[in-house]
């Protein structure tokens, strides 16, 4: 679905109205392309208190060049080494004097360390950083994000910060994600990082798993697009499109872990669990069977077939689970109990089952947490409350089914093996919930 809002405010008088009426100003989104695969303008690297990190290499490998032109597109603040509010004035310093000549579409990556629970100022001083972040995602504007990354190791980073430094991260902003220390090997080929591996996206017939399953595919795997029986024609056309196959199956059958394990002998290294579904009512006129079939779809069927399918060796080592959790299970929403219940529950079950899954399986557990991204889902939505959810985050516009997917692939990427756990949010830092 168009937003001719943000059409309107790319034109002149358009940009008169908005700044004349104070209305939001989208700013275009620099996404990923071949042509275009890097951010236009080089890296900024700048450090606050002493860090023990190697991160010069790393930034070497992944970012853009160093900036010489004076109008960086990427910023990172290193300040894993601030212990104390003191401390936090280096952050300052550092950003105060840059943060007005960062490109549009830029990105500002700070680092923090993991919080220490037995020293509350350094904790007082890492924790500081979150409201910092979002503080400054929200003020920033032209299209820029701010995330935070804990991490204690810069190579375990590599593909978090490939990933956050690129134009794959337009709309995750306001973000913060742990990164652990397990060291993962670097593809063979860094622009096919999953060649050789196969990756199932399950209600991938359209919308966001429609997405999905085209950039693994450009990503270098094997995909098999899976989608109820009444999506068939949608199935095969995606599975032309990218070159993959398809699997016509209710993710609700009893027997589908098993079902899909069948279908794939040799294993499976990806597994992205997109079906969902929602029947919105408030509470007070919700039936029975609106409250089962959300809640069956969205999240029984993702315990009972990730149970199966970690049962029967089917996920082979170093792979990787990907589930869809939503700002709504995170926020809460109006006539959602339901679809909000199955999405927070998602975000219990990543939690809980990644350090499990890694230790046992070698695989890891995350979950992408879409706000508003323009789908059929979302196009169904009634205007006012369409154009609410467009505008109400940093980024003033909804987010499109490639950035759910850009994100899902950094997850999917054989370097990320130290990200575990996490729920990112893809929703351009939504006012809701943040
Ligand atoms: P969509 O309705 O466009 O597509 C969902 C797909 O899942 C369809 O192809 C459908 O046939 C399939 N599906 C539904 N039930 C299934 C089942 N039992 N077995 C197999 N396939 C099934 O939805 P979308 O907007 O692309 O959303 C994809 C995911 O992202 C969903 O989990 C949704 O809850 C989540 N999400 C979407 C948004 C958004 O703004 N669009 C926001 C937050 C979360």
């Amino acid at each position: 679905m168009a937003d001719r809002y943000l059409s309107f405010t790319g034109t002149a008088p358009g940009r008169f109205l908005t700044r004349r009426l104070g209305l939001p100003r989208p700013a275009p989104l620099r996404r990923w392309s071949p042509e275009r695969p890097a951010l236009d303008g080089g890296l900024l690297h700048l450090t606050a208190g002493a860090s023990r990190l190697d991160l010069a290499p790393v930034l070497a490998r992944t970012g853009p060049g160093p900036d010489d032109a004076g109008r960086p597109a990427a910023v990172v603040l290193d300040a894993t080494g601030v212990r104390t509010v003191e401390g936090l004035d280096g952050v300052h310093a550092a950003l105060h004097p840059v943060v007005r000549s960062v490109a549009e579409s830029g990105r500002i990556v700070v680092l923090g360390a993991p919080l220490d629970a037995a020293d509350h100022h350094q904790a007082a001083a890492q924790q500081a950083l979150e409201g910092f972040t979002r503080s400054l995602g929200k003020e920033i504007g032209g299209g820029r994000t701010v995330n935070l990354v804990r991490l204690t190791d810069a190579h375990a980073a590599e593909s978090t910060l490939r990933f956050l430094l690129s134009p794959k991260s337009a709309y995750v902003s306001g973000q913060v994600i742990a990164v652990g220390d397990r060291e993962s090997p670097a593809p063979e080929d860094a622009d096919r990082p999953l060649a050789g591996r196969t990756a199932l996206v399950t209600g991938a017939a359209r919308g966001i798993g429609e997405a999905v399953a085209g950039t693994l595919a450009r990503d270098g795997a094997e995909v098999v697009v899976l989608d109820v029986p009444q999506a068939e024609q949608d199935a095969r056309r995606v599975a032309e499109r990218i070159g993959g196959s398809v699997l016509l199956l209710d993710m609700t059958a009893a027997d589908a872990g098993a079902r899909i394990a069948g279908a794939l002998p040799g294993g499976l290294d990806v597994l992205v669990h997109n079906a969902g579904v929602t029947r919105d009512r408030r509470l007070v006129n919700m039936p029975k069977d609106r409250w089962s079939s959300v809640l069956e779809v969205n999240l029984a069927s993702v315990l009972r077939t990730t149970d199966a399918l970690l049962e029967a060796g089917a996920l082979r080592r170093d792979g990787r689970i990907v589930a869809t959790a939503s700002v709504a299970g995170i926020a809460g929403n109006a006539g959602q109990t339901n679809y909000g219940a199955s999405k927070a529950g998602v975000t219990g079950f990543v939690r809980a089952l990644a350090p499990r899954a890694l230790a046992e399986h070698g695989v890891t557990v995350n979950a992408v947490a879409p706000g508003f991204i323009e789908t059929k889902m979302t196009a169904a939505v009634p205007l006012f409350i369409r154009e609410a959810g467009r505008r109400m985050n940093s980024l003033a516009q909804g987010g499109l089914p490639v950035d759910v997917a850009e994100t899902t692939a950094w997850f999917a990427h054989p370097g990320s093996g130290a990200v575990n756990g996490q729920v990112v949010r893809v929703c351009g830092q939504s006012l809701l919930g943040a």
